[in-house]
Formats: C-alpha cells, structure tokens, sequence
C-alpha cells in the first residue's frame, strides 16, 4: 500500500466527517489521527490513546465507516483502532467551562491553529503551505481574479485595498487568498501575517470581551502588515463583530496595510451588512472567480496527478473525470482521490470503463435522492448535535425549539409533507405548531445569512447521505 493513498484516504473521509458532527467533536476526536493501513476491506485508523479509541469507537464508528466506504467507492469489512502513543494526545471535550472567560492572556497564535484544525495543516500565520500560485491553475473564469491576487502581492497596501474576491463554493477564493499570503511572506519574512476566517475573527473578539482582553486583541489584529480574511459573509447579522471589523479595517487601511477578504457573495449581495463596512469593501478591487471550463478542469486534473506522483490516469481517463465533474475544483479533486483509493485498494489498472463505474455512484450520491421524514430528523439532529428523543420531545429550549422549528421546515420545502404528517412526525404535535414553525423559520430566512446558509449544509448533508 502506498503511504500517499492513505493520506489521501483519510482526508477525503475527514472531509466527510467534518460536515457530519460538530465542529468542536472534530477537532476534539479526529486530531491526530490517522489511517496506517488500509487492504482487502480492512482499514486501521491510528488514534493517540485509549480514551480516543473507546470513544471514537463507541460514538463515530458508523459515520466513520460510512464516510470510509463514500471515499473509498468500496465496502469497509471491518476498522481495527489502534493506539499510537507517539501522537500528541487530544485535548480534552469542550465542556460548559470551555466557554467560560479565559483567565490568562489568550495564545493567539496556537488559538488561531487549534481553531482552523491542525488537520488542515496551517502554520503560526494561519497559513497553508500548499496554496501557492505556482499550483493554482489559471482558467477563463478566474483569470482576472488570479491576475489582481498577483499584483497585490507586487504592491501591498498600496493599490488594491482591500482586495475582495467572491465566488461560489470550491472555486479557489481560499487558495488564492492564502496564495497572497505565502508569497508575501516568501519575499518577506519578517512580515506579519494573519489569515483567519470571519469565523475566527468574531471567536476571538467574543472571547476578547469576555475576558476582557480587548486591548490584546486590538493589538494583535491592527498591528499585522497583511490580513486575510476568509469567508467575510458570515459577519451577517453580527452588529459588533461588524462594528468591530470596522475599525480593525480602517486602522489596517490608514497604515498603509494589505487586506484581503473572501467571500462566497460580492459585497453588495452580503444581507445585513452594515453600509460603511459594505463602502469599504467596495473602494478597492472587488474580482470574482467563476466555475472552470472543461480545459481548465482537465488542467487542473493533470496538475494534481503529478503532484501527488499519479501517473496512472491516462489522459482519456483524466478527459472523462473532467467532463463528469462540472461543479467546482474541491469536487474534482474529491472525485480524482476516490478514483485513486479505489483502484489502490483493489489493485486495479484504472481504465476508462472502470474509473466511469466509480464516477457513476459518485454522480449518483450527489443526484437527489427521495428523503424520508426519519432521514430528514435525523439528519438535522445530527447537524445540530442533538439526540433524536430531545429533538422530537417537549422541552421548548431554544437550542432544541429552533432545530425542532428548522425540521418542520424542511420537511414542508423538501418532503413536501402535510402539516399534520409534520406534527405527527415531530413526535406527535398539533399542525397548527407545524404552521407556526414554517412561518416562523421562512421569516427568519429573510434577514439570518447566517440561517439560511446553516439550512443549504443541512440539505447538502440530506442529499449526500453523509
Ligand atoms: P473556495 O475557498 O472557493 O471554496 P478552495 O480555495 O478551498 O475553494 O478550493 C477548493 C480546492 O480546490 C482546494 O483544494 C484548492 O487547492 C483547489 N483549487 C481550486 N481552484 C484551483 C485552481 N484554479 N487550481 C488548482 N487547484 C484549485
Ligand atoms: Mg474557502
């Protein structure tokens, strides 16, 4: 077996995994672990101690296996867990303390790597190696984006600020965005660098003011060089944050510093953005990135293989992946490492024929599937981490009405049910609750960005089984 595939394996089930449970169970359970082999159906994933295995074991063992068997495009027999001590240990779950105010002066730096994940592999800067430009390939529809990233890198802070580039999912705005930072930080090295996402942001200034540590805060994001910032939609709805992101943004500004910022929208489609914040965005250069044509894909195709040392793929076979796989890069690249575990793990030549047989199912997994009330409960659950009898119970907390409310939704947009069918299936609910709750939540989807992307996840993880 080869080392590369099973790398590539466990990311591509990490990938999964990652929209499949809560993001604090993610990094909590899944750091540091990976596959150490993986033949004839069996998989062994290495975890750094006891406690992870039984609790991996206990509570993921079937998304695990599931997630293993979507990348592989294979049936997974059995998965051993096995512990490595010479990993670093996890840290403790996130408790209700965890919450609570931080005592000492927060560690900025290592917050910012423990937030993105180490399993995405950022440095101190918040920054991934491997988004360089040499490695982005340039298409029609992100020429003009491509080409603004790289003359910002030759005059920062002076031409194009900020520099905000959108377009939809898996296009490379990421990339790109961290390309800005690596070359800036190749030239020089010295420069202060940070690239987080608009989610980072808004954590560390919740923690900054509970803990009172505004001022370490203001220090550390008003006195880098260069800040990136990724996904800014997000800020919807976030009047503080806003607020906040406002005055790091002209502080930035008056001092002659580089910003960059993303997002999956341009600015003036961002709902609820305050004014002057969405006139700052607009004062720079605003480029977008579209989806690649068919060269484009294939190129990129072609550019990954050789990365990775794939010289399997011919190039009929790379032409037909490029064809099938018209959505976005990340899909393209998730189609190409199930296509390369999948021959890998039953030692197969890949052919035209036999790489189509994987595309199939992989096509098919993405092509919507008719959805049952259960899966739809039991996806929403999931999402929100919550246990199946609470979601459907009487409790009216907030943090089990709200999802309660989402279901109810769902199920009338996607499953086109009844509203009684809906209470019954709710655990035996009134339909005047069932329309209450669908008013309610298609209200709230007016002005919540924040709801509304929540609801697209939900429905992708609906569709895609995961
Ligand atoms: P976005 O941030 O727009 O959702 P990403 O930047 O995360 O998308 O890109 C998704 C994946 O596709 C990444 O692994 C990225 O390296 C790759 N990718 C995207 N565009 C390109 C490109 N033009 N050339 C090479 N790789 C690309
Ligand atoms: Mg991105």
């Amino acid at each position: 077996m080869n080392q590369m595939s099973a790398i590539q394996l466990w990311q591509a089930a990490l990938g999964e995994l990652e929209l499949s449970i809560s993001k604090a169970n993610f990094t909590t359970w899944f750091k540091n672990t990976f596959v150490s082999s993986f033949e004839n159906g069996r998989v062994v994933i290495s975890v750094p101690n006891a406690f992870t295995k039984l609790y991996i074991e206990k509570r993921y063992h079937s998304v695990i296996q599931k997630s293993l068997q979507n990348a592989l495009n294979a049936p997974v027999r059995e998965i051993l867990y096995s512990v490595d001590s010479r990993l670093p240990a996890p840290e403790p779950p996130p408790t209700r303390e965890s919450l609570a105010p931080v005592q000492a002066a927060p560690n900025w730096k290592a917050a910012a790597v423990a937030e993105s994940g180490t399993l995405s592999g950022t440095n101190e800067f918040g920054l991934r190696q491997s988004y360089t430009f040499e490695n982005f390939i340039v298409g029609k529809g992100s020429e003009l984006a491509h080409a603004a990233a790289l003359a910002v890198t030759e005059h920062p802070g002076v031409k194009y600020n900020p520099f905000f580039i959108h377009g939809g999912v898996g296009l490379g705005k990421t990339h790109l965005l961290q390309a800005v930072g690596n070359r800036l930080l190749e030239r020089n090295p010295e420069l202060k660098a940070l690239c987080v996402t608009c989610e980072q942001f808004t954590n560390d200034f919740i923690s900054a003011l509970r803990s009172g540590h505004t001022k370490e805060f203001r220090d550390r994001y008003r006195s880098v060089d260069l800040l990136l910032v990724d996904d800014i939609q997000f800020i919807t709805g976030k009047e503080g944050t806003q607020e906040e992101f406002f005055h790091t943004f002209n502080a930035l500004y008056q001092a002659g510093k580089q910003v960059v910022i993303t997002s999956d929208r341009p600015p003036k489609s961002i709902g609820t953005l305050e004014e002057r914040l969405r006139s700052r965005f607009e004062m720079g250069l605003i480029a977008d990135i579209s989806a690649p044509d068919l060269e484009t894909r294939i190129a990129i195709l072609t550019s990954k293989c050789q990365e990775h040392g794939w010289s399997m793929l011919s190039r009929d076979v790379l032409a037909m992946i490029a064809d099938t796989v018209q959505t976005n890069v990340r899909e393209l690249e998730g189609a190409l490492n199930k296509i390369i575990a999948h021959h890998e793990f039953y030692n197969l030549q890949p052919t035209v024929e036999s790489v189509r047989e994987v595309l199939a199912t992989f096509s098919q997994n993405q092509a919507k599937k008719s959805i049952t009330p259960k899966q739809l409960i039991h996806t929403v659950a999931g999402y929100f981490d919550l246990n199946i009898d609470d979601l459907l119970g009487k409790s009216r907390e907030k943090k089990l009405a709200f999802p309660r409310q989402i279901t109810m939704y769902l199920m009338r947009t996607e499953l086109k049910s009844s509203f009684p069918t809906i209470g019954d299936e709710l655990g035996g609910r009134d339909h005047t609750t069932a329309i209450h709750a669908c008013e309610k939540i298609s209200k709230v989807l007016e002005n919540d960005e924040r709801l509304r992307l929540d609801m697209e996840a939900i429905k992708e993880r609906l569709y895609t089984g995961i």
